[in-house]
């Protein structure tokens, strides 16, 4: 009886497997053809120095799926990245990206989020290099974001590569400092120009002293080390006040500003442009 029990309950696990990994493999064919028709989209959050003005978006990737409606990056970045198709995407992101702030006012920038696979081609300098040239957008104004998981790998090789990016002009920002390992090796290592700290921690600040302490004490050894700071996922005034009382030097969250479609995005770069026309 128990045998037969447990034949049946390994006949719907590998039931259920299958399942999955079809759907899977499914959703891979379909973000393989949504790649080629260029049906993928891209949204812009705005940044903002703690002035309160907007200095720049980070380009975040949009799936919208005929039937199921809006895929966020955190399901199908992972899929693009065990498939390869990581790298005409990223590429795609990063073309699209820069050729949309070209045509914004020139103090805004754009972050582009970099992922492990995308590190690790060898030609990742050259795609940039070509991209601005393309683009005409001025190296100055792009930012790269890399994760601490995209570091590890072959830390000597990483630092290379960060090396030969700035080399280009570009900046690069260390992306959901806190979570991972955090080693505070890679704040040493690498030559970055920005921490941003994850919204995991930006969201307890106000009622978590523990989590308080370590924002805080993260923004003054980032000074310290000549690292500008952004907190990521401002989603209250008392978290927004707490930051700019605090120094933290670049502010996104819902709070400000959700991730927006182009069109929107470029409205609210205009109005930028405006105001300096008015302050000249
Ligand atoms: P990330 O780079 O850390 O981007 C910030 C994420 O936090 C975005 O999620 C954004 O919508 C969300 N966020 C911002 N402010 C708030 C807030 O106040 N509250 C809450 N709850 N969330 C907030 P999104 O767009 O879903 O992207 C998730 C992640 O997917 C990104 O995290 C990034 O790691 C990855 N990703 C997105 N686009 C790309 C891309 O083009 N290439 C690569 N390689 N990764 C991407
Ligand atoms: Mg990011
Ligand atoms: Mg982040
Ligand atoms: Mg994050």
């Amino acid at each position: 009886q128990a045998k037969l029990a447990g034949k049946g309950q390994v006949c719907e696990f590998q039931r259920g497997m299958d399942v999955a990994v079809r759907e899977r493999h499914d959703l891979e064919l379909e973000l393989r053809a949504a790649i080629s028709r260029h049906e993928l989209m891209l949204y812009y959050q705005p940044l903002f120095g703690r002035d309160g003005k907007i200095i720049g978006f980070e380009a975040l990737a949009r799936w919208p799926h005929p039937h199921r409606g809006m895929i966020p990056p955190d399901r199908f970045i992972p899929l693009a990245e065990e498939s390869g198709l990581i790298v005409p995407l990223g590429e795609w992101v990063m073309r699209t990206a820069c050729s949309v702030a070209v045509n914004w006012p020139s103090d805004l920038s754009i972050a582009v989020n970099l992922s492990p696979t995308q590190f690790q081609r060898v030609d990742l300098v050259g795609t940039v290099r070509d991209i601005l040239h393309e683009t005409g957008l001025a190296p100055s104004r792009l930012e790269l974001e890399v994760t601490e998981n995209l570091l590890m790998e072959d830390v000597p090789r990483a630092l290379a590569l960060v090396k030969d990016l700035r080399a280009l002009g570009v900046r690069v920002a260390l992306d959901d400092f806190g979570t991972g390992y955090s080693s505070l090796a890679y704040l040493h290592d690498f030559p970055f120009d920005k921490v941003k700290v994850d919204r995991s921690f930006i969201n307890k600040i106000t009622n978590d002293a523990n989590a308080w302490t370590i924002v805080e004490s993260i923004i003054v050894m980032s000074h310290k080390l000549k690292l500008r700071v952004t907190a990521e996922g401002i989603e209250t005034g008392a978290q927004l006040e707490l930051l700019t009382d605090h120094d933290c030097d670049e502010m996104q969250g819902f709070l400000l500003g959700r991730p927006m479609p182009e069109e929107e995005a470029s409205r609210l770069a205009e109005v930028v442009r405006q105001d300096c026309d008015v302050a000249d």
